[in-house]
């Protein structure tokens, strides 16, 4: 009898989606040891990572600049801020325009904090204007969270003129910069930006396990007292790196293996401004492709980022997503499901070790899954 641990592995299937993604062979490799938590030489590693992100990210510990390491998804990191650092009588205002922002404002809720909500449909950028308004009438925001790409859609916020905006009235702003840090560069003095949350998992094309926060020094340490949560306590964990370099419980020790080399995997690339000219190549190649066959998306292309795109489904009765999911799995490609509220739509990401003729692949096994469910596509050129 076969030992089912003994059949060989089938390739894995490419990952168009907004993280988890596909990674490099390398990266993969590099969780191919058993760390020891508490060793020096893991230590190092932290230490070196939480430099090499303020490295990439354009800023510096001497400017005031910190990187703290936290376990768990994104979300995590996110919460993780307005746990810390919003005190007892904060009030948050959030700009909304899909499914992040309204996570955070289920977040304020689980943790009783005052909030005020600015939405515009999910096709259009978050306001400014409105913000500027709201800021001049509510004295009591004290703190402001903008999603920069809003990965519901794929549409970019606006998040240097909402950061001069919360500047000019002096308060605190956050930016949930999940899905572009690594990919976009951000010019953190030019947005004014307090706390940036990221993780492992999307644009640095690392995996799963942690988040992490650049922040200003200060603007954290003065955040003393407020925390809701010990163990996402940002400050507290940072005071955990600097007392011994650990993080305060069970780090994702593999995860942050993987994620040194991604780390040297987007600076060989160029840092965040070479990546983005590979997403960019993808997400040109894609909506070419796509167009071939009749599909286009469904955001202006002048607010549309390089991350991720939504297209919606095809206009046939023969078309239906479950049905066209698995065949394109099938052959190879994992497409991720809509997330928008008012039009059905499917996600193709153009973010992790993927290449314009990978996008190119995609979208030929798209043609050929449509083609045998009879949704007509336009004749192949
Ligand atoms: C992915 C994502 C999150 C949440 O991250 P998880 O890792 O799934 O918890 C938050 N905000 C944005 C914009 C994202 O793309």
């Amino acid at each position: 009898m076969q030992n089912a641990v003994a059949l060989p592995t089938p390739k894995d299937q490419l990952l168009f989606t907004p993280g988890p993604l596909t990674t490099s062979l390398a990266v993969k490799q590099a969780m191919l040891h058993d760390a020891g938590s508490w060793h020096w030489e893991f230590n190092g590693k932290v230490k070196a990572i939480r430099e090499k992100l303020l490295s990439i990210a354009g800023i510096s510990r001497a400017q005031g600049w910190e990187a703290v390491l936290l376990q768990g998804s994104g979300t995590f990191g996110v919460e993780a801020v307005f746990l810390t650092g919003v005190p007892p009588e904060g009030k948050v205002a959030v700009l909304s325009n899909g499914a992040y922002g309204e996570r955070a404002v289920l977040m304020l809720q689980h943790a009783r904090i005052a909030h005020a909500v600015l939405r515009t449909p999910e096709d259009v950028p978050n306001d400014p204007a409105a913000l500027d308004q709201l800021l001049a009438s509510d004295p009591a925001i004290t703190h402001v969270l903008a999603v920069h790409c809003e990965t519901t859609t794929g549409i970019l916020n606006p998040i240097q003129e909402i950061g001069a905006v919360t500047r000019r009235h002096g308060r605190t702003y956050i930016v949930d910069a999940m899905s572009s840090f690594g990919a976009y560069p951000i010019d953190f003095e030019a947005c004014g930006i307090d706390y940036l949350i990221s993780s492992a998992n999307k644009c640095v094309e690392g995996v799963p396990g942690f988040s992490f926060v650049l922040c200003r020094r200060a603007v954290l340490l003065a955040t003393e007292g407020w925390a809701r949560s010990l163990s996402m306590n940002l400050l507290d964990q940072l005071k955990g790196f600097e007392k011994n370099g650990q993080f305060r419980y069970t780090p994702p020790t593999h995860a942050i293996l993987a994620f040194e080399q991604a780390l040297a995997e987007l600076d060989i690339e160029g840092g965040p401004a070479g990546r983005a000219n590979r997403y960019r190549e993808n997400h040109r190649t894609l909506v070419e492709a796509m167009a071939r066959i009749g599909l286009s998306p469904y955001l202006n292309p002048a607010v549309q980022s390089h991350i991720i795109t939504s297209f919606p489904y095809p206009n046939h009765p023969a078309y239906n997503w479950t049905d066209f999911y698995s065949r394109v799995a099938g052959k190879g490609f994992l497409l991720y499901p809509g997330k928008i509220s008012k039009a059905d739509t499917f996600r193709i990401g153009n973010i992790g070790r993927l290449f314009p003729a990978d996008m190119r692949a995609v979208v030929y096994a798209i043609r050929e899954a449509l083609v045998e469910m009879g949704v007509p596509v336009p004749p192949a050129q």
